[in-house]
């Protein structure tokens, strides 16, 4: 009976063997792919590890990359990745190799005396950093809570984003013309050249807020709008900083486009 097994047993090895080398002479598979499909077998059946950390950081990637599209607030599982990501390293860290690009592009252009190389940024999370507003305020894992903020924005506190007060300071240096263009409204001006000023940012051109006319426009729109403005003008925008894509894309956009790291909200 024993024997009887082991034929069989060897019967079948042999066939199989026999089959498959049929079978790789048939389709002309060279060892080199069989050792791929190989690796595709193992990892087919290798789980991806689920944890928050690894989900986070893949959503903070398709944030910044715009491949999410409109999204609304933080996914609730992300308030700790996000809170360990704007008050650790990592955030000061991403806005700095930012900032240094932006210099080494900035050191490309051959900047003309007649002050029309124009520079824009954004004020919020690009200048000036709401992060001890939002550390109150659940990372962006809460509804937008106008009032409140424009409580924030009254007290004229919001500190700098030290990589973008060094960029900043460096443009003037080279002889940019520094434009602010925020989505802050005509009224908010006192409280918002006080704050900048307070953040040791001074001797901007021209700080642009929404009027009375810009009211109900998406961001992309009237900061598209207000750029053209300067184009009109002769201002030659060589470089935009924002930390939001409605910041830097639609039409008149700059030369060079900055996107700063935003995991806690997003402006269409
Ligand atoms: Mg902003």
């Amino acid at each position: 009976m024993a024997y009887a097994q082991n034929f069989i047993a060897v019967l079948f090895i042999s066939f199989t063997f026999v089959s498959t080398s049929f079978s790789q002479s048939i389709l002309g598979i060279s060892p080199q792919l069989l050792d791929l499909f190989a690796i595709n077998r193992v990892f087919r059946h290798r789980k991806i590890p689920n944890d928050n950390s690894l989900y986070c950081d893949s959503w903070r990637f398709t944030v910044e990359t715009n491949n999410a599209g409109l999204w609304s607030i933080i996914p609730e599982r992300c308030i700790s990745f996000v809170q360990d990501y704007t008050t650790g390293d990592r955030y000061s860290s991403d806005s700095a190799a930012v900032a240094d690009l932006s210099l080494a592009f900035a050191n490309t252009v051959k900047v003309s005396n007649d002050g029309m190389d124009a520079w824009v940024f954004d004020i919020d999370e690009t200048l000036l950093s709401n992060l001890p507003y939002y550390v109150e305020h659940g990372f962006g894992s809460q509804i937008f809570d106008e009032i409140a903020f424009d409580k924030w924005v009254n007290e004229a506190n919001a500190p700098a984003i030290p990589a973008s007060l060094k960029l900043y300071k460096e443009l003037q240096q080279r002889g940019f013309t520094i434009f602010l263009l925020t989505g802050r409204s005509e009224y908010q001006r006192n409280n918002t050249e006080k704050n900048m000023v307070h953040a040791g940012y001074s001797n901007w051109e021209r700080l642009i807020l929404r009027g009375p006319s810009d009211k109900g426009k998406l961001a992309t729109q009237y900061k598209s709008e207000k750029r053209k403005e300067l184009e009109d003008e002769g201002y030659r925008i060589r470089g935009n900083s924002g930390d939001q894509w409605s910041d830097l894309t639609g039409f008149a956009v700059a030369q060079r486009s900055f996107k700063l790291p935003n995991p806690m909200y997003y402006i269409a």
